[in-house]
C-alpha cells in the first residue's frame, strides 16, 4: 500500500521541503503539504497557475501532485494561543484551522493517518544578529518557530502516524561548530532541535514504534537561506574545503530524506544524518 506524508514548510520549489516532497513522490508516496499562513495564497496561485510544473517533473516524467495543501504557523498550537494582532491580520484571518492542533485534526478527519511525517521549517527574526546581540524575544522566537514547532508537530500527529512510520526535520551543523553569521539564537534553536531529535526518538519509539531523525544538510540557495545573507559564500566555502567538490543539489537532501523514511533504514532512529558533501568531517579548510 501506498504511503502518505505530511511535508510541513512548502512554500515554494527552491528548498529542502520541495525537493523532499518530490523525493517521497517519486517513491510513490501521496503529498501533502503544510504552507506558512502568510505565504500560502502565493504558492497556491503558483501552482495553479502552473509556475512550479517544470519543477514538479518526477523521473518517470509525470508530475508531482501535491493531494492537498493545508494552511499551517508551526507557532500556535492551538486557536487559543493566537494573539489578537495575529488573528486580525488579513492574511491570516482569510484561512482558517492553521494552528498546528487544527492542522492535525483535518488530515486525521481527511485521510485518517499518515506514515512519514516531515518538519522542513525554521525562522529566526533576528538571525542576522550575533548572538551577544540577540534579543531574549528573538531567541525565544528562533526556538519557538524552529525548534518546540517539531515537538508540537510531532506531538499532535503522532497518534495519526501508523506504526512503523517516521518523521525527519532539517539541521544545520552551526548546531555543533562556530558559524559566524548564524545568529539570532538560530544555531541554539539547531542544537535544541538535535538533542530532541534524540530525546523524541525514544519517545515515540517506545510509544509508537515511530523512527525520528533529522539530516543536517549542506548549504542551498532556498528563500531562508538567502534571507541570512551569507548563503553564496557558505556554498562556495563548501565546494573549497568538502571532500566532494561539487555543489549541494536540494534532491540529494531529498532523497536521503526519502531513505529515512523508508523501511531501508528500519534501524535507524535518533541519528543526525550528514547530507552535506562531507564538509562536516573537515577539521580545518584546505
Ligand atoms: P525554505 O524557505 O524553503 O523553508 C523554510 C520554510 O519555513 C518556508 O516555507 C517558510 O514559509 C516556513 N516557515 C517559517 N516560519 C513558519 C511557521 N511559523 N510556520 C510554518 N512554516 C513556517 O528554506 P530551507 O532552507 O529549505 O529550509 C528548510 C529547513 O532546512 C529549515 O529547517 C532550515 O533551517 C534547514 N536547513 C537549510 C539549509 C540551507 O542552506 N538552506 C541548510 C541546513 C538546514
Amino acid at each position: 500500500k501506498g504511503k502518505r506524508a505530511f511535508i510541513a514548510g512548502v512554500a515554494d520549489d527552491n528548498g529542502y521541503g520541495w525537493a523532499i516532497a518530490k523525493a517521497l513522490a517519486a517513491a510513490g508516496a501521496e503529498i501533502l503539504v503544510g504552507t506558512w499562513v502568510p505565504a500560502l495564497n502565493i504558492f497556491e496561485s503558483s501552482l495553479r497557475r502552473g509556475k512550479f510544473d517544470e519543477s514538479r517533473v518526477l523521473p518517470d516524467g509525470s508530475l508531482m501532485e501535491i493531494t492537498k495543501v493545508y494552511p499551517l504557523d508551526a507557532v500556535f498550537d492551538n486557536p487559543q494561543d493566537v494573539p489578537e494582532d495575529i488573528k486580525a491580520n488579513k492574511r491570516y484571518a482569510g484561512s482558517s484551522n492553521w494552528t498546528v492542533q487544527e492542522v492535525a485534526e483535518t488530515v486525521k478527519n481527511d485521510f485518517g493517518s499518515i506514515d512519514i511525517l516531515v518538519h522542513s521549517l525554521a525562522n529566526g527574526p533576528e538571525v542576522t544578529k550575533p548572538l551577544l546581540e540577540t534579543s531574549r524575544k528573538g531567541y525565544l522566537a528562533a526556538l519557538s518557530a524552529s525548534s518546540y514547532s517539531y515537538i508540537s508537530l510531532l506531538k499532535h500527529f503522532l497518534p495519526i502516524i501508523n506504526p512503523g512510520g517516521s518523521s525527519v526535520s532539517l539541521t544545520y551543523i552551526a548546531s555543533e561548530r562556530i558559524i559566524p553569521g548564524y545568529g539570532g539564537g538560530m544555531s541554539s534553536a539547531k542544537a535544541a532541535l538535535e538533542s530532541d531529535t534524540r530525546v523524541l526518538a525514544f519517545e515515540a519509539g517506545r510509544k509508537h514504534r515511530v523512527r525520528i531523525n533529522t539530516i543536517s544538510a549542506g548549504p542551498l540557495r532556498s528563500r531562508a537561506a538567502k534571507a541570512i545573507g551569507f548563503i553564496d559564500m557558505m556554498i562556495d566555502y563548501s565546494i573549497a574545503n568538502a571532500p566532494l567538490q561539487k555543489e549541494l543539489s536540494a534532491e540529494e537532501v531529498g532523497n536521503a530524506a526519502a531513505f529515512l523514511a523508508s523501511p531501508l533504514a528500519s534501524a535507524i532512529t535518533g541519528a543526525v544524518i550528514y547530507v552535506d558533501n562531507g564538509l562536516h568531517a573537515m577539521g580545518v579548510g584546505v
